[in-house]
């Protein structure tokens, strides 16, 4: 199917896309791999798309003890960078789609799309990273834990622009991003964003997030507690594990059943968690 009959805008500056945005039935483009495919299935009708994915100003990772990374940085990107402290990233980067896919989706794109099998959403909920939202009226912040909404759904407001993302350095921390697929490229079947500081085995900070397994990044908060302060030993990895499967509401589609979406979950946090035992 064809898109309905679309206006394209193509801005010169943030500034101007935010200008063009105000007031108009309008929709950011960035990679254009997500959007595409619903203006062709005319699951979305917008008037207009504002084309912000050449914007240089919004492409780029600026390191630091806070790092901030511009909405159109590309997949790959980050695939090829990495960031002390956020090696995450890139290991996330690296595992989103395929080859063209990764040319051209940002990462911006994704977590503004909000898909609940996305790998970006997981991860930047884990890093407890803030979102830099922009309009015509200022700029706000927004914890990543408060913009992810439901499906398909954010807190961002029709003339919003997402600028960049900013995160804390997690160094000194294990960090990791596992993706089940059923086939290379797919989207993830249960994903799991963990980072987990250790001193001596005993676990100082832990933050564990899930994508595929609810309507929006699933952190199991539950899991975390019990680990928290305890030495990190095969019974709290199984208690760990157990909480955060059973804390979950998986749904049931053509990929998997809850039940063997909430059994992987177990599976592969407790697996996770007894590789960085037997390294550390
Ligand atoms: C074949 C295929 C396989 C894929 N596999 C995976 C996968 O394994 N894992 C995964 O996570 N993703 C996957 N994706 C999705 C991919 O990561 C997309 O790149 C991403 O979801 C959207 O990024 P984009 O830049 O293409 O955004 P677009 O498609 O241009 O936009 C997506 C949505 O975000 C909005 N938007 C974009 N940028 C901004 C911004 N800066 N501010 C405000 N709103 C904005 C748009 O208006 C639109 O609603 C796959 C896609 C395809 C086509």
């Amino acid at each position: 199917m064809y898109p309905a009959q679309i206006g394209y805008y193509k801005p010169d500056s943030l500034g101007d896309a935010l200008d063009f945005l105000e007031g108009k039935d309008a929709k950011v483009l960035a990679g254009g791999m997500s959007i595409i495919p619903m203006l062709k299935l005319r699951i979305l009708r917008p008037k207009y798309l504002v084309d912000i994915g050449d914007l240089k100003e919004l492409s780029f990772i600026k390191e630091g003890e806070v790092t901030a990374i511009g909405a159109t940085t590309r997949h790959r990107d980050l695939a090829s960078h990495k960031i002390p402290g956020l090696e995450l990233i890139q290991e996330t980067a690296s595992k989103v789609g395929d080859v063209q896919v990764r040319n051209m989706g940002t990462v911006g794109g994704s977590l503004c799309n909000a898909d609940p099998s996305a790998d970006y959403p997981a991860v930047f909920t884990a890093l407890e990273a803030r979102m830099v939202l922009r309009s015509r009226s200022g700029v706000r912040e927004v914890d990543a834990n408060e913009f992810f909404k439901g499906p398909f759904s954010t807190s961002l407001k029709q003339d919003e622009v997402l600028e960049q993302i900013k995160v804390r350095s997690l160094k000194g921390y294990y960090q990791t991003y596992k993706k089940i697929v059923r086939r290379a490229g797919d989207y993830a079947l249960v994903g799991l964003a963990l980072a987990i500081k250790l001193d001596s085995g005993i676990v100082k900070d832990v933050r564990i997030s899930f994508t595929g397994v609810d309507e929006k990044p699933y952190r199991a908060r539950e899991a975390e507690k019990a680990l928290m302060d305890s030495k990190l030993d095969e019974s709290k990895i199984s208690e760990a594990s157990n909480l955060a499967s059973r804390g979950a509401n998986p749904p049931s589609d053509s990929r998997g059943s809850s039940s063997y979406r909430r059994e992987v979950m177990r599976r592969l946090l407790k697996n996770t968690l007894e590789g960085i035992l037997n390294a550390s």
